[in-house]
């Protein structure tokens, strides 16, 4: 079989993790996948990355090196190489080889199998704290909680695509993109595959606690409108709670000949403002999002492509 195999691997700053990344990937390809083709997207790193890339696709013509114009994030970065890659099929890894490459055979045999996707399921995280893995399964439930879309737990961007399945991804015009989501939103055959999450062997982690809380903002609302009704639900709740307070308003005038009532006052004013603020700033994320998609920017800019001729 001659099918084209195609890796992507997002890279910010990851000259520390290149070269053992280089060797595993070529291990492996080199055994069993002499057609491929590696994908590495610079992401507008400003460390050696993208020296360390060129360097690659000199030696080995399996390499493709993609630079993007600046730093767009890892999901960008990650549909840019999708975008470029041009095998039957295609796997997904990140640069610090926290996923193991060395899953593809196996994910390989599940795709014979009739899958369009294989997605790994994270069964440990090592060398991740506390923190970390907590408010990644909070997420995960809350997400599930408010989406009608299946989107499995505990899963990263680590995956085996079908030609099939990554063309309807592709089609995707979206900005803000969760890509597990739009994946898991495409339906077919899907199956899973549990791994053990290494921890980072190289550098540090470029997802701090800033871009993972919008990357989750970007997974609620692309994947649910369900927040916008709370408003509503809470209408509903406070005008209850108002027709109660009504009723004891009047009975204090009535029977107490009542006054004193700054705190109940203020505690209405403050409850009240705060919740129609909060409101507001979850309309505010809606529409943010609305109004850049209506631009309709390109999601990614490539500043050069290095490929050897086939
Ligand atoms: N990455 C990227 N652009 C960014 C941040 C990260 O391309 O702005 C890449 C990074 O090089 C790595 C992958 O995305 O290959 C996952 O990032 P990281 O390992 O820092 O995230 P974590 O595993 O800690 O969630
Ligand atoms: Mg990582």
């Amino acid at each position: 079989m001659t099918s084209l195999l195609s890796i992507v691997v997002p890279c910010f700053n990851e000259e520390a993790s290149l070269g053992a990344l280089y060797q595993r990937l070529s291990s492996l390809v080199g055994a069993v996948y002499q057609n491929s083709e590696i994908i590495l997207i610079d992401d507008g790193s400003t460390d050696q990355t993208w020296s360390i890339l060129i360097g690659l696709a000199a030696q080995d013509k399996r390499i493709v090196a993609v630079r993007l114009s600046r730093n767009h994030g890892h999901q960008l970065a990650l549909s840019a190489g999708l975008s470029l890659a041009q095998g039957d099929r295609v796997f997904i890894l990140d640069a610090d080889l926290q996923d193991p490459p060395e899953l593809l055979p196996q994910m390989m045999t599940i795709m014979d199998q009739g899958a369009e996707v294989v997605y790994g399921v994270r069964q440990s995280r090592e060398g991740e704290n506390w923190f970390k893995t907590q408010s990644a399964s909070l997420f995960y439930r809350l997400l599930e909680s408010l989406t009608d879309v299946p989107i499995p737990r505990d899963t990263g961007d680590f995956r085996l695509i079908s030609r099939r399945a990554l063309d309807i991804l592709n089609a995707m015009p979206e900005n803000h993109r969760f890509i597990r989501g739009l994946v898991s939103w495409i339906g077919l055959r899907q199956e899973p595959i549990a791994y053990h999450r290494a921890p980072r062997q190289y550098g540090h982690t470029h997802y701090p606690l800033r871009a993972m809380i919008r990357l989750a903002f970007d997974a609620i609302t692309g994947f649910s409108v369900k927040p916008l009704r709370l408003a509503s639900y809470l209408g509903v709740l406070f005008a209850f709670m108002g027709l109660m307070s009504i009723g004891y308003t009047l009975y204090s005038w009535a029977a107490l000949g009542a006054l004193p009532g700054w705190t109940s006052v203020m505690s209405a004013v403050l409850v009240l403002g705060s919740v129609q603020l909060l409101i507001l700033g979850i309309f505010g994320e809606y529409l943010g999002r609305l109004y850049i998609e209506t631009k309709k920017r390109p999601i990614f800019i490539v500043d050069c492509i290095i490929r050897a001729d086939q």
